[in-house]
């Protein structure tokens, strides 16, 4: 048996696989701020699934910027309480077997990019809308090479805009990720529905999508994440044909397919 999970900024997604080729079964719970009651959950949730079989090796994402050894989360605008700890080690402790970790929005990427919209295309962005904004670009079926990780929801859209968990202003993720839009009209993302908030959100969503598309020059392009789901993508088109004028040809915008991107990419990094 695998293990593979995605610790994102709202749930945390845990399931295991018997091939690494698919999904044997999975479970979500609310992240947890504390990090040890974290591990702990992974651990009983992890015994359930596996039946109480031996687990061979483990691999997942977490929601934020890894050290360069890939072994812990060093900053994240969500799950603060997973800074600093030691996430690789503990889990190689609790399972005793090699455990790799990688950021959540690359898994899930990488996971659309080999199993879902992206499969058969060569250069894919993968831009996940969910509590934040993350993505990354793919080539070849692979994460394309990088030096510091890949984060367009960090991207300026206007210099004196929303203030940035990161510190930053105006930052994309400040006008269409879930957290600032909770803030913003006091629900969540999910049960807002007044549409003019969707149409705004498609709007900073495609100046956005402007950005990335004219930096990495993809085939196509990937809208993952929970919140990305009520932005609608012909709004979106639309307002990225206008803004996006100097290709003659536009990359297709596509939603993502997958219910859990982020496992079937722990799968992926656990056959590399
Ligand atoms: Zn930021």
């Amino acid at each position: 048996m695998y293990l593979v999970f995605d610790i994102g900024g709202t749930n945390i997604r845990i399931g295991v696989s018997s091939d690494t080729q698919s999904l044997t079964t999975t479970k979500s719970v609310l992240t947890m701020q504390n990090f040890e009651e974290g591990i702990e959950a992974i651990k009983n949730i992890a015994q359930v699934l596996s039946g109480g079989e031996q687990i061979q090796a483990v691999a997942g994402g977490i929601a934020g910027l890894l050290d360069k050894d890939k072994t812990m989360l060093i900053a994240s605008a969500h799950i603060s309480g997973w800074i600093n700890k030691p996430l690789k080690n503990k889990l190689e402790e609790v399972f005793g077997v090699p455990t790799k970790l990688e950021n959540d929005s690359l898994l899930g990427g990488l996971g659309e990019a080999v199993y879902g919209a992206g499969r058969g295309t060569n250069i894919v962005a993968y831009i996940a809308v969910g509590t934040g904004v993350g993505g990354a670009r793919f080539v070849d079926g692979k994460i394309d090479q990088n030096s510091l990780g890949f984060e367009p929801g960090h991207q300026i859209i206007d210099l004196d805009g929303n203030e940035c968990n990161c510190g930053g202003k105006g930052h994309l993720e400040t006008y269409v990720g879930g957290f600032y839009l909770e803030k913003k009209y006091h629900k969540r993302a999910e049960e807002i529905t007044d549409h003019k908030v969707w149409d705004e959100a498609a709007k900073y969503l495609a100046i956005g999508l402007n950005n990335t598309i004219v930096h990495w020059s993809p085939d196509i392009v990937i809208l993952g994440g929970s919140v990305a789901n009520k932005i609608p993508l012909d709004a979106t088109q639309r307002y990225l044909s206008q803004f996006l004028t100097i290709f003659p040809t536009k990359p297709t915008l596509v939603k993502a397919q997958l219910d859990y991107p982020g496992l079937y990419g722990a799968l992926e990094l656990i056959k590399s």
